[in-house]
């Protein structure tokens, strides 16, 4: 482990950075608080800090408190070193921060076995961000083809509706569904029928910027968001991704598969607060109209009215 070392005393901290390296570690050094602070700020900072009380500039139990002020960071596990024996300044350090005490003259096998503590908590650490990031993925992404799932694209679109109106923006909704996908699973199995979805998810992906959302809506369906799009603006997006879906057949073991898909395009009006719900009907009913109307195109839901064709894109 890269651990930092912050103590004003050289001979103590030469002291200490043998005992580190002999224990494997990796010491970084500093000679009074200013520069422990700094080191700890840095993009690749030790994760565990050995800090004396005493330093000059700041006193160890002053970098703990602005450690942990930190936020949206890795733990860094912080061990005070001190002359102070006494227990008010030992729930000082703790009050602070500090995970850990240790009072000078220090034994060398009690800092190790403490160190080993640290490693362990930091491990422990680790493991639950990593369970807890995937388990997050997960409950916001779709298995099959990585895109958003339907709870988070529909929570997009909510915050999305009401940051339109509060900016006087209007929101881009796209519903989209595979044609004939029927026959897509009948005719080549259900398995390529999956491969299908998962590339069509990524030539959609490939045509949208990271502020758009892409979302399996369900089955053969997706909803795609463009934030501040107006009618013009989402037409244009809608249009390419049918474009890249109908131009190059998908290419699986079982063949190339010609794939197209239809879709249902609703713009928010900023001016109301609108239900999330209400666009998506209005999406829905134009992509109704675009099936009926041959399939492989972009419908506009323009209010009660529906429109299609050209002249919208
Ligand atoms: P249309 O052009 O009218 O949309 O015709 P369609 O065949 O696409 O519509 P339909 O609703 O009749 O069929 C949808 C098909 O999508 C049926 C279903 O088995 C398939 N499907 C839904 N989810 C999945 C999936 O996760 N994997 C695969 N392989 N198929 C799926
Ligand atoms: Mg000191
Ligand atoms: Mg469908
Ligand atoms: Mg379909």
């Amino acid at each position: 482990m890269k651990i930092l070392i912050a103590e004003d005393d050289p001979v103590s901290r030469r002291v200490l950075e043998e005992f580190l390296r002999k224990w494997g570690h990796e010491p970084v050094s500093a000679a009074n608080g200013g520069d422990a602070w700094s080191i700890l700020q840095e993009e690749d900072a030790p994760r565990v800090a050995i800090l004396d009380w005493m330093m000059p500039e700041l006193e160890g139990v002053e970098v703990c408190r602005r450690v942990r002020a930190l936020s949206g960071r890795a733990y860094t596990f912080l061990i005070l070193l001190t002359a102070h024996g006494q227990k008010s300044s030992l729930l000082t350090g703790l009050n602070a921060g500090a995970d850990d005490y240790l009072s000078k003259p220090f034994d060398g096998e009690e800092l190790r076995a403490r160190l080993q503590v640290a490693e362990r908590i930091l491990r422990i650490q680790d493991e639950l961000i990593a369970a807890r990031d995937a388990l997050h993925f997960q409950a916001t992404h779709d298995l099959l083809t990585g895109v958003s799932s339907r709870g988070a694209a529909m929570d997009f679109l909510a915050r999305e509706l009401a940051r339109g109106f509060r900016e006087h923006r209007p929101t881009g909704v796209v519903l989209a569904d595979l044609d004939h996908f029927k026959r897509v699973n009948d005719q080549n199995g259900h398995l390529a029928g999956d491969s299908v979805l998962q590339e069509v998810a990524q030539r959609m992906l490939k045509c949208t910027r990271t502020y758009d959302c892409v979302g399996r809506y369900g089955g053969e369906e997706f909803l795609i968001i463009f934030p501040s799009s107006n009618e013009q603006g989402a037409m244009r997006q809608a249009e390419r991704i049918r474009a890249s879906v109908e131009a190059t057949p998908i290419g699986l073991m079982e063949g190339p598969i010609p794939v197209t898909i239809s879709m249902g395009v609703s713009i928010s009006d900023f001016s109301l607060v609108q239900e999330a719900s209400e666009l998506l009907k209005a999406a829905d009913a134009a992509l109704y109209r675009a099936k009926n109307l041959g399939r492989n195109r972009v419908a506009l839901a323009v209010a009660a009215q529906v429109l299609t064709g050209p002249p919208w894109f």
